[in-house]
C-alpha cells in the first residue's frame, strides 16, 4: 500500500465510522450468530497473492460486522461500559499511525511527559491528594497484579523475586467476597495462591455490601497465631456484581495497625469520582497505598487505559524494575522510565487520548454525562419498583442496580435475560446476589440518552409479560 492509498482509505474509514455511529441505534445490540458462524466465512489458509483494499473492506462488512456486539450502542446496559468517545478515537488514530514504543523516556519523551501530566490531571479530577503518582496500565487486572507483587515483596523483605516463595511463610492477602476475579488471578500469578487469598464475608443486609471488618480483624489475628504472613488488603469501590463498596477508612485503619499494604480496585466506579458528590463512596481513599480505575470504562478513553495511582512508586519500581544495559538511559538520571512501573516492557502511547478527551469535553462535560447516567438508572429502578411483578434486589449504586421478576426461579430469571437480549433492542447481563440469580442493569454508554432508558423499561416489561 502506498501513502496515497493510505490517505484515501483513511478518509473512507473515518466516513464509515461516522455513519456507523450515526446509525448505531438501528442495529440490534447483540448479534444473532451461532458459534462457528464467523470462522466458517474465513478462508482456512492465507492468500498467496495480494488482495485489494476494496475487497478486504467488502469482506469486513460481510464477515465481521454481522458478528459484532456493539459496545458503543446507546442501549448497551450489560457488564460495564467500554466507552470510546470520538476525540479519544481520533487520538488513537494518530497513535496507531505514529506507533511509538513508549517504554523509556528516551523512546518517546512526549509520551512519558504527557503521561505524567495526564495522570496528574486525573488525580486532581477524582480528588486524590497530591502524594499519589500515576501510571497507565493496560488493564485493571495488570494494576492489581502489580499491587499484589508489591505486597508480596514488601512482606518478604524484597526477597521474593530472587528467592521465590518456597521455604518461608507465604504472604496472605485479604479482600471481601465481592471482588473481581482479577484479584484471584493476581494471587495465582504472583505465586501467593488461592489458598492465601482470604475472602472475608460482607455485612449482611448492608446496602453497600461492605466487608465485615470485625471478621477481617479476627481472621488476621488467627492467621498470625497460625504463623501465616499477612501482607495486604484489597478493598473495592463499585464491585462488578452489584456495585459493592468497602468502607475504605475502616480498611485503612486496619491496614495501618497491621502493617498491610492497601490497594483499592475502583475500576468502574473511579470515573464517577470526578463528581464530588459521589466521593463519600470511597471516603478514606487518601489513606490507600494504591488505587486503580479505568478511564476506558465509563470516562470515554478508548480501551485500553487503566489509571494506576501509587503513593510510593519506589516500592513499585523496586518490585518490577529491571535494567539490562540495552535499556539504560545514559546521562539522564532524573527521567521517568514507565516500563519500570509495569509488567510488560513495551507500552503504547495511551496518554494522548486522555489529553484529547479531557480537553474536548472539559471535566464539566464528563461530569454531566456521568450524572445523567446515574439519574436515568435511578429513575428506571424507581419505575421497575413500582410495577407489581418486579422487585429491585439491590438499589442503584451510582448507575448500577439489580432486579428480578418476583417469584422467578434462577432458571426463569436466566431465561428472561436471554429473551430480552434475543430481542436486540437492549443488552443486559445477570449476576448472583446472595446466592440467587438477578438481572443487572447499568447505564454508562457515551451515546446513551434518556429515551434509551425508557426503551429499556418498555422492552423489559414487554418481554417479561409475553415470554414464558
Ligand atoms: C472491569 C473490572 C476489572 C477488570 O478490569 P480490566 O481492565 O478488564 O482488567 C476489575 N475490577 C472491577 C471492579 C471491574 O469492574
Amino acid at each position: 500500500m502506498n501513502w496515497d492509498d493510505f490517505a484515501q482509505w483513511g478518509a473512507k474509514i473515518a466516513d464509515w465510522g461516522a455513519d456507523y455511529h450515526k446509525t448505531l441505534r438501528d442495529r440490534p445490540v447483540r448479534p444473532a450468530v451461532k458459534p462457528g458462524e464467523i470462522i466458517a466465512k474465513l478462508p482456512a489458509s492465507p492468500p498467496e497473492s495480494p488482495e485489494g483494499m476494496e475487497q478486504i473492506m467488502q469482506d469486513f462488512e460481510r464477515v465481521v460486522m454481522p458478528g459484532l456486539t456493539h459496545w458503543q450502542h446507546p442501549r448497551f446496559f450489560a457488564y460495564f461500559p467500554a466507552n470510546a468517545a470520538p476525540p479519544s478515537m481520533l487520538a488513537e488514530m494518530l497513535v496507531t499511525t505514529l506507533a511509538p514504543q513508549c517504554m523509556l523516556w528516551q523512546t518517546s519523551p512526549a509520551a512519558t511527559e504527557m503521561e505524567i501530566r495526564m495522570l496528574d490531571w486525573l488525580r486532581q479530577s477524582i480528588g486524590l491528594p497530591d502524594g499519589f503518582s500515576g501510571v497507565i496500565q493496560d488493564s485493571a487486572s495488570s494494576a492489581t497484579l502489580a499491587a499484589v507483587l508489591v505486597m508480596r515483596e514488601r512482606a518478604l523483605n524484597w526477597q521474593g523475586n530472587q528467592k521465590g516463595l518456597a521455604g518461608g511463610p507465604t504472604p496472605r492477602i485479604y479482600c471481601s467476597d465481592q471482588v473481581h476475579t482479577s484479584i484471584d488471578r493476581a494471587a495465582w500469578v504472583s505465586g501467593i495462591g488461592q489458598d492465601n487469598l482470604i475472602k472475608i464475608p460482607t455485612v449482611k443486609g448492608d446496602p453497600l455490601r461492605r466487608m465485615d471488618t470485625g471478621a477481617l480483624q479476627a481472621t488476621i489475628a488467627a492467621d498470625r497465631a497460625a504463623g501465616h504472613l499477612p501482607a495486604g488488603l484489597i478493598g473495592v469501590t463499585g464491585a462488578t456484581g452489584m456495585g459493592a463498596c468497602d468502607r475504605i477508612s475502616d480498611l485503612a485503619a486496619i491496614a495501618r495497625a497491621e502493617n498491610l499494604y492497601l490497594h483499592i480496585d475502583a475500576a468502574w466506579a473511579g470515573a464517577a469520582m470526578i463528581c464530588p458528590e459521589f466521593r463519600a463512596l470511597w471516603d478514606g481513599i487518601d489513606l490507600a497505598d494504591s488505587v486503580v480505575f479505568n478511564p476506558h470504562k465509563w470516562l470515554g478513553a478508548q480501551f485500553d487505559c487503566s489509571a494506576h495511582f501509587i503513593r510510593d512508586p519506589d516500592a513499585l519500581r523496586q518490585t518490577l524494575a529491571i535494567r539490562p544495559e540495552y535499556l539504560k538511559t545514559h546521562g539522564h538520571s532524573d527521567v521517568t522510565d514507565y516500563s519500570e512501573w509495569s509488567i510488560p516492557l513495551g507500552r503504547r502511547f495511551r496518554a494522548l487520548k486522555l489529553w484529547f478527551l479531557i480537553r474536548s469535553y472539559g471535566l464539566s462535560g464528563l461530569r454531566a454525562m456521568i450524572r445523567n447516567h446515574v439519574k436515568w438508572s435511578q429513575d428506571l429502578a424507581g419505575r421497575l419498583a413500582a410495577e407489581p411483578d418486579f422487585e429491585i434486589t439491590s438499589q442503584p449504586i451510582l448507575s448500577l442496580f439489580t432486579f428480578k421478576r418476583k417469584g422467578d426461579t434462577d432458571q426463569q430469571t436466566q431465561a428472561l435475560v436471554e429473551a430480552i437480549n434475543a430481542d436486540g433492542r437492549i443488552y443486559l447481563t445477570q449476576t448472583k446476589l446472595d446466592g440467587q440469580t438477578v438481572i443487572r442493569f447499568q447505564a454508562g454508554a457515551f451515546g446513551t440518552e434518556e429515551r434509551d432508558a425508557h426503551t429499556a423499561f418498555d422492552t423489559i416489561l414487554e418481554i417479561a409479560r409475553t415470554a414464558p
